[in-house]
């Protein structure tokens, strides 16, 4: 016994504004990345089929989650401590190869080694209320009704971009991390990069590279802190604990950088000592040819590099109303507290390869007690090496 009893899911609607028909399982994981693959694993390991038991679903042509849209000059060696998933290692990969292959390579042998049949292209556009209990499960492609929901759909297809007066007036080229493609379509420009994450300071290093931009200018809301990452397990755990402690009160995830620091990698103290991490306070508005600051300063730009972020996109969850006014999602361990049957893993602390895998256990866990009737289950807690991942992105 598995704990993950088959159930009879009602008669599809036939007629008239009624919903189409819908494929009952037990479990539905929107989105294949690390943290949905790592959430199939455990469910199979808990004796439920793939297809029968539970369906993986995602809306991107191949394998890799977010990592098959990563830029190609991001080298796996350039990648920050990418974690294998559970129960299959990820060995002897080439550092020099983009990692959006090499994680793409591995995450392909993975759904076949471990038979997950990702459902691909599938894309969710809207989960509701099914009646019994359930939860439906809406596509182009199809309808699934499910009595637990892994929503695994990460931040890539939510790129944030801040609005700053004049900013539709401005002439050059404006992209944000997610459009970029490489250092060398910058050649012989002057880039703003604007943004205190680890990303910005990454394209800041290719960019100040030879063959990159002619200049780069960089600039951030508050200074950048950054720090030796050889932290104690403590002091990693207590900043999990804040980043945890946000999601709990449904406030939206922060940024892990906001609470850790940048990590000074050798990289990034030659770049340092180069002049390549010179940092401008943020302009007050946009203009035409460049940006400028409140004092009256200007400056002249071709192109503005938006390494602003990302948002979870979790859209498709609208119609279960989960917001709280705090505008995120309030979530314990990974379960949101408005409805037990979601979790959201890969979500705020979660937010890092090592972190989805460990949410994705953990959600296993609570779901197989929830479907057995024997309640929500134990929460996950953090540790220093779930934080070493995230501070790293
Ligand atoms: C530039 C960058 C570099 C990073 N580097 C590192 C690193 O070095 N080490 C590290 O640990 N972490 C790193 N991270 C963070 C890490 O990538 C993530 O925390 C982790 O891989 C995310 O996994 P995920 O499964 O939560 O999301 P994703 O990998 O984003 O997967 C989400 C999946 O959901 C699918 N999806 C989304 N919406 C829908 C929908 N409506 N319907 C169907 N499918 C949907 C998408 O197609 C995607 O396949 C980095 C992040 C960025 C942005």
């Amino acid at each position: 016994m598995n704990g993950f009893g088959t159930t009879a899911v009602r008669a599809p609607g036939a007629a008239g504004g009624e919903p189409g028909p819908a494929t009952p399982v037990e479990v539905a994981v929107i989105g294949a990345g690390q943290a949905g693959l790592s959430a199939a694993y455990f469910l199979r390991r808990a004796g439920l089929r793939a297809g029968s038991g539970f369906v993986v679903l995602d809306h991107s042509p191949g394998p890799g989650g977010a990592w098959q849209y990563r830029w190609p000059s991001l080298t796996y060696a350039k990648a920050h401590g990418v974690h294998a998933l559970p129960g299959m290692p990820l060995e002897g990969a080439d550092p020099d190869l983009p990692s959006a292959q090499v994680v793409a390579d591995y995450f392909r042998r993975y759904e076949e080694t471990f038979d997950l049949w990702v459902r691909r292209p599938v894309d969710v556009t809207a989960v509701r209320e099914d009646g019994g209990g359930r939860l439906r499960i809406e596509s182009g492609q199809g309808a699934w009704s499910a009595r637990a929901l892994l929503n695994a759909t990460g931040t890539w297809d939510r790129p944030f971009v801040p609005y700053y007066p004049g900013q539709e007036t401005f002439q050059g080229r404006q992209l944000h991390t997610a459009g970029y493609r490489g250092a060398a379509e910058f050649a012989g420009r002057h880039v703003l990069v604007v943004g205190g994450g680890t990303s910005a300071v990454q394209l800041l290093m290719e960019l100040g590279a030879p063959g990159g931009a002619a200049r780069t200018t960089w600039v951030t809301r508050r200074p950048p802190v950054f720090r030796d990452m050889s932290f104690t397990e403590d002091w990693g755990r207590s900043v999990v604990a804040l980043v945890e402690d946000r999601v709990r009160q449904g406030l939206p995830p922060q940024s892990v950088v906001s609470v850790t620091g940048l990590a000074a990698t050798e990289a990034v103290l030659d770049a340092q000592a180069r002049g390549i991490l010179h940092r401008e306070p943020m302009f007050a508005r946009v203009t035409p040819h460049g940006v400028a600051w409140a004092d009256g300063r200007t400056l002249e730009v071709d192109v503005i590099l938006w390494a602003t972020g990302f948002r979870a996109a979790l859209d498709h969850l609208a119609p279960l109303r989960l917001r709280e006014p705090g505008g995120g999602v309030r979530i314990e361990g990974t379960r949101v507290v408005k409805d037990p049957r979601i979790h959201l893993v890969g979500y705020g602390p979660s937010a890092s390869t090592i972190g989805a895998n460990r949410a994705g256990r953990t959600a296993v866990r609570e779901i197989r007690a929830l479907l057995d009737g024997r309640g929500s289950g134990a929460l996950a807690t953090g540790d220093a090496g779930q934080l070493a991942a995230m501070a790293a992105n």
